[in-house]
């Protein structure tokens, strides 16, 4: 019989609403899917976000190493993790980093990784007014293109944080997807008819920086141990294939890309890969494929 969903009148035989990412309910939601598809994603901040906090930043060389640590020391490891394993992922990088280090932006794309756009230096959208929000998403677009030669399909907002007009402003550019909001635990259609755009869901739960990030100055004095996290991802990966969902992993190069914690990340890749009906894939190949399978789902 099919589902309806409660939130959106969408009516199919589905786990989730693929219009509006709602779960439906049925007696087997919950178990016998024992399928996943994994997207690996890197936003490769650097230190574009302290110096956006705080523009004095960039004349504090211990601060800025801590973040430039990630473009110019973490991503080979990264790399390297990704290709024993062989699995794609999506690197987000925000123009400014991009510049200061083109040959590693080039690096990831020769390996066949999706490169997506993430501000120029790392603004958070709900921050900015409408006419600087569209120049940071032409001047980030401008700068990847033009390190790598293909358009920029993928949007992740800096710090989560669109604008009201934000997924308005991505349509009008061409963008497929978005991935900065924490509706759902798989892809689903936001907007409406000719700026409806797929959204691929994100969740603090499943991003390294709030276990890892010792910042005192900011207050933050915990560093989880990676067997803790790595434990706290198993849980919840263990859930989404057992809904048939898509676990989305946000990391962060300068964060996840110190010692003892790519060897983590290694290690989760292949319990991840050690399950039945387990893909990993690039965040722009999941959100085609939600497009043209559900187009006539898309909200009008
Ligand atoms: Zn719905
Ligand atoms: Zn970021």
């Amino acid at each position: 019989m099919p589902q309806v969903c409660p939130h959106c009148h969408w009516s199919g035989d589905r786990r989730f609403c693929p219009a509006c990412g709602a779960a439906l309910w049925s007696p087997d939601t919950d178990k016998g899917a024992a399928e996943c598809t994994v997207v690996l994603s890197f936003d490769v901040d650097g230190s574009s976000g302290m110096i956006n906090r705080d523009p004095r930043v960039e004349h504090r060389p211990s601060a800025r190493s801590f973040g430039d640590y990630g473009p110019t020391v973490a991503v080979p490891h990264i790399l390297t993790a990704l290709a024993r394993a062989n699995v794609p992922a999506s690197f987000y990088i925000p123009g400014w980093v991009a510049e200061r280090n083109p040959a590693t932006v080039e690096r990831i794309a020769t390996a066949g990784h999706e490169i997506g756009h993430h501000g120029y230096l790392h603004e958070p959208p709900a921050t900015l007014s409408a006419e600087e929000e569209a120049e940071v998403l032409d001047q980030g677009s401008e700068i990847l293109t033009g390190i790598t030669g293909q358009p920029v399909a993928g949007y992740r907002s800096p710090s989560w944080e669109l604008s009201d007009v934000s997924l308005q402003l991505m349509a009008e550019r061409g963008f497929r997807y978005d991935s900065s909001l924490m509706g759902s635990d798989a892809p689903y259609w936001v907007g409406a008819g000719e700026s409806a755009l797929v959204e691929l869901p994100i969740h603090w739960a499943l991003d390294d920086y709030p276990y890892f990030v010792f910042a005192p100055t900011d207050g933050r004095r915990l560093q989880a141990a990676p067997e803790h996290v790595e434990s706290t991802w198993k849980a919840a990966f263990d859930e989404l294939h057992r809904r048939g969902a898509i676990f989305t992993l946000t990391m962060h190069p300068y964060i996840i890309g110190r010692p003892g914690r790519v060897a983590m990340l290694e290690r989760l890749i292949q319990y991840m890969r050690s399950k039945p009906g387990v893909t990993f894939s690039r965040a722009v190949d999941v959100c085609n494929a939600f497009a043209s399978d559900w187009s006539s789902a898309k909200p009008g």
